[in-house]
């Protein structure tokens, strides 16, 4: 059985998960990286942390049973529409994409790097979360401004979480025995993003050229109307740098009411706090309004799936957010739901909704196995 190690490299943490097949042989995190008083200075020490657990537990790197490591990159822009394996060219490919993703891709790239100097003669192979989004059609990926701009700046609509959605996607049609059918997803994590699906292919999500585009997240606060940006410039007197974290940082269920832990949310909800309220009111309307979207872009919807700390255990997220919706068939069960079942919408109801655990390790191994399989081939 192929062996593949997965790096997560942020810009602050090191995850890694070492899989021979779907089973887990090791994982774990080296976090504070380039903190005061973190032993990991920088990814290259934190890397060697992680050779040092993989060899402990009994599998190290220079194990020749090591097939492949697979790499998350966060932003593959429109050069990389699908799992790459990595070059001296792809490197510097991803190098020229960092203006796009200005914290990931140099944290991204430095895993990279640290890993090839650590095994040379390993295939390598960079998985992107923009990747699964590339089939969105121009209408779905193109923002009504000045296009000539846009095109000399890259600006257009890329969308993020991708391996997640695609995992999810195809399990999620896989639970109700529709390999071909149209999926919405909603992955519901501390960042969270919707797709719609149809038959394995994305048509439209709703992160855009970053991440802050779509639903309300826990510290992000999605859709905004772009003038309230100049407003706050204008009038509000803040820089760029401190919109920036107003929005991304600052924003989100932790502006709305300063938890952005939805269980924290939930808890404060029960005893009748009001800005919790609020919140709760404000993330389940985008919720609802997204589902209609992607109704409305699919046509006809077989399955819609949640996943992500949120999706995967809130009842109550995801009760609220598609009540109201039995005249598109869309029914959830209240003692399934809360049961925590797969499958949570009645039994006659026409849309299936599907509580499906997300795998982003599992599937950056898949992916990256198939491109050695490919390049093998090749
Ligand atoms: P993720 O980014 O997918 O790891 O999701 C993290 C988020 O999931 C946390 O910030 C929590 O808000 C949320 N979460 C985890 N467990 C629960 C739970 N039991 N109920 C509600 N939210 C949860």
């Amino acid at each position: 059985m192929s062996r593949v190690l997965v790096l997560n490299s942020g810009s602050s943490s090191v995850k890694y998960r070492l899989l021979s097949g779907a089973e887990r042989l090791a994982s774990g995190m080296v976090d504070r990286i380039g903190e005061a008083g973190s032993p990991a200075a920088d990814h290259g020490a934190a890397l060697k942390t992680v050779a040092t657990e993989l060899a402990d537990a009994g599998f190290g790197l220079d194990s020749p049973e090591l097939t492949a490591i697979g790499h998350r990159v966060v932003h593959g822009g429109t050069t990389f529409t699908e799992p790459t394996l990595i070059t001296e060219e792809v490197i510097k490919k991803i190098e020229e994409l960092v203006p796009l993703a200005p914290l990931h891709n140099p944290a991204n790239l430095a895993g990279i790097e640290v890993a090839r100097r650590l095994r040379p003669d390993l295939p390598q192979v960079a998985v992107f979360d923009t990747a699964f989004h590339s089939t969105i059609s121009p209408a779905a990926a193109t923002y009504a401004i000045d296009r000539e701009l846009a095109e000399r700046l890259s600006i257009r609509r890329y969308g993020f979480h991708g391996t997640s959605h695609a995992y999810v996607s195809r399990e999620a049609a896989r639970a109700v025995d529709r390999p071909m059918g149209n999926v919405i997803v909603l992955h519901l994590g501390n960042g969270a993003s919707a797709s719609a699906v149809s038959a394995g292919r994305c048509l439209d999500t709703s992160m855009g050229m970053t991440p802050l585009e779509g639903l309300v997240m826990g510290t992000r606060s999605g859709d905004l109307d772009p003038a309230v940006v100049l407003y706050l410039e204008r009038t509000g007197g803040m820089s760029p740098d401190e919109i920036d974290t107003l929005l991304n940082r600052h924003g989100g269920m932790l502006g709305l009411c300063g938890d952005n832990d939805m269980r924290a949310v939930e808890k404060r909800l029960a005893a009748g706090d009001p800005d919790a309220q609020l919140a709760f009111s404000v993330y389940c309307h985008r919720l609802r309004k997204y589902v209609g979207a992607y109704y409305a872009v699919l046509g006809t919807v077989d399955v819609i799936a949640f996943t992500g700390g949120v999706g995967e255990n809130s009842s109550l997220v995801r009760e609220t957010a598609l009540a109201g919706l039995e005249a598109l068939g869309i029914v959830v069960d209240p003692v399934r739901n809360r049961r925590g079942d797969r499958l949570i919408s009645t039994d006659g109801a026409a849309v299936r909704v599907a509580v499906i655990p997300t795998d982003e390790e599992l599937e950056i191994a898949r992916q990256t196995l198939e491109v050695i399989s490919r390049t093998n081939r090749g």
